[in-house]
Order: structure tokens, then sequence, then C-alpha cells
């Protein structure tokens, strides 16, 4: 392990104002990743900047309008077991609860899953299909980003030099929805996963089914990547049959770009996005299972 400075300051304040003045410091939250990729060499911070005294950053609140604000330190284990998450949006916090082991969601938080970029990131498919927007602050500005913007490449964020994460938005639907998450790893637990998928449909009177389905598939491309072809295709039928959710789910591997590497082919990749997919739509569709 590289040597490096710690500190553990008492404000957001003075946490923005040393990454501001130590270009090489760096922001550690439950170090779930940080730590793997420090005892690997893969990164050298000669800062860490440990956010953890900072409450701003934790918890679940619901706001006046039904958005969702869950602060950066927020852990795995808390969202997948939040009362409000599971009555909202269980598909979310079923993803959650995929993460590592109980020990990792007891630490890992949904900042540092965000910030470390990895298009196998559990809670990134959810987030892209609620249309999530990120919270970020600096010493001198805040700002929010549509989650769809935030990434851009494998490991690459927009986050700017001395920026942190504060916060994740889950904007309220004021309308009819369903949504769904699955995943396949190698494992049953505590590996990442080989392909992610979330779909969901939201009441749209304009399209011909009265449904807007939103879909995003996560481990096929150096970003998760919403399937565009097979959400135009689904947006445009008038019923979602058995041979429509086929169809949709065939249509969603001209949306995937997967390669080979340690976890598995391409061609098993493919595979999954097909079988993913078509089980995500067949939830949302039929009903599906009871996740809470
Ligand atoms: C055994 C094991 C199993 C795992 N299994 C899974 C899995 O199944 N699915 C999955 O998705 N992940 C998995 N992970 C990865 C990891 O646990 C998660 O990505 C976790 O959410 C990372 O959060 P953290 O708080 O530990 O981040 P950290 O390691 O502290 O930070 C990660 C990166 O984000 C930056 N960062 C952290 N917080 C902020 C912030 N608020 N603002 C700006 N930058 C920030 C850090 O500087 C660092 O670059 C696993 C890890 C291990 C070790």
């Amino acid at each position: 392990m590289p040597t490096f400075a710690y500190v553990c300051p008492p404000t957001l304040n003075d946490c923005l104002k040393l990454l501001k003045e130590n270009p090489g410091a760096k922001p550690y939250a439950g170090g779930t990743d940080l730590m793997v990729k420090m005892r690997d060499h893969a990164v050298s911070p000669q800062m860490l900047v440990d956010l953890k005294k900072i409450d701003k950053l934790k918890g679940i609140r619901e706001d006046a309008e039904g958005n969702i604000i869950i602060g950066a330190l927020t852990t795995h284990a808390e969202i997948s077991e939040s009362p409000v998450v599971l009555e909202k949006y269980p598909f979310f916090a079923h993803a959650c609860r995929w993460v590592g082991s109980q020990q990792i969601r007891n630490r890992g938080t949904i900042g540092g899953n965000i910030c470390n970029g990895s298009p196998a990131a559990e809670t990134l498919p959810s987030l892209y299909i609620l249309d999530a927007r990120i919270h970020l602050e600096s010493i001198s500005s805040t700002r929010t980003l549509p989650i769809r913007e935030f990434f851009c490449g494998p490991g690459k964020t927009c986050i700017l030099p001395g920026e942190i994460v504060t916060a994740v938005e889950i904007p309220n639907i004021s309308v009819e929805f369903s949504g769904s998450y699955h995943r396949q790893g190698r494992r049953k637990v505590v590996c990442i996963a080989m392909v992610t998928a979330a779909a969901m449909w939201r009441q749209d009177e304009t399209s011909p089914s009265g449904m807007r389905f939103s879909i995003a598939l996560g481990s096929v491309a150096p970003t998760v990547v919403v399937a565009k072809n097979a959400e135009n295709y689904l947006n445009e039928c008038a019923v979602c049959s058995d041979d429509v959710i086929e169809h949709a789910a065939m249509t969603a591997l001209k949306d995937a770009s997967p390669i080979s590497d340690i976890r598995t082919t391409c061609d098993y990749r493919n595979d999954l996005v097909y079988v993913l997919t078509k089980r995500c739509l067949k939830d949302i569709i039929c009903g599906g299972r009871e996740l809470k």
C-alpha cells in the first residue's frame, strides 16, 4: 500500500477546502472500492479526505414534492432497508441488496458506487430509469446533473477537481408506474455482475399502449446505456403481448456493445441482455414478483 495522509474534517467546508488545496487528495467514503484500488496501485492519492463526520451527507428524506434525496454517504444496507425506498421504488432497494456481502453493504455508499464509475455498478441502471439527479458541491459552487450526463467512460465521471457528490435525488413520479431490476453474476452473491438490467413503464396517455418505457443496461458498454432501440419499439406498440416482450428483448441487443473480459465473454453477455431485459419486462408488464 502506498503511503498517504489521512484527514477526517468535522465540516463539509473543511473537506471541500482540503480537496481544493490538495489536487492529490481524494474523498474517502466507505473505502470498499478505493482501498482495493490503492492496494493494487491502480490509484495513489497523496491524501484521503474522509467524509464520515459530515452528517449533511447521510440519510434518506422525502421532500414536500415527493422527491427522495439520498445523502452520498448513505450505505447500500440503509437504502435496501429504507421504508420510503421500499414503498416507492422496491426494485431500487432490491438492486442495493445485491451489492457484495452484508459487510460491504454496511460500508459501501451510494456516492462511492456512483463516483467509482463502474459500468457494472449495481445502483446505476435503476437510477437511470428513475431519471435521478446528482447533486455536486465544491468550495465555490453547487450544481445538479442528470445521471445520464454524469459518466464519460469506464471509471470516468464529470466530477470537477475539488468537487464531491453530496446527494442523489430521485424525482417524484406523479403517474402510475412499475419498475424492475435483474442482474447476473458468476456466483449467487459477493460478485460483480456480468450484466445488469432495469426497466420501467410510466403511465403516458400520448403513447399507443398508455405506457412509456425506459430500459437501462449495465456492464455491456463503457458506461451504463439506455436501450433506446428497445424503448422506441415498445413505445410504438399498442399492446404488450408476449411476442412484443420477446421482440423488445431481442431489440435490446442493438443497444449493447459488450466485450469479453475476466468475468465472461461477449457472446454470453449478449445472451444475458436478452434474458435479463425479458425478465424485467415480464415483471413490469405481467405484474411480476413482490419485491418488498
Ligand atoms: C468484496 C466486494 C464486493 C463488491 N460487490 C459489489 C457489487 O456486487 N456491486 C457493486 O456495484 N459494487 C460492488 N463492490 C464495490 C463497492 O463496494 C461499491 O461500489 C461501493 O458502493 C463503493 O462505495 P464506498 O463508499 O466504499 O466508496 P469508496 O471506496 O470510498 O470510494 C469510491 C470512489 O468514489 C470516490 N468518492 C466516494 N464518495 C464520494 C463522494 N461523495 N463524492 C465524490 N467522490 C466520492 C472516492 O474518491 C473513490 O474514487 C464490491 C466491493 C468489494 C470489496
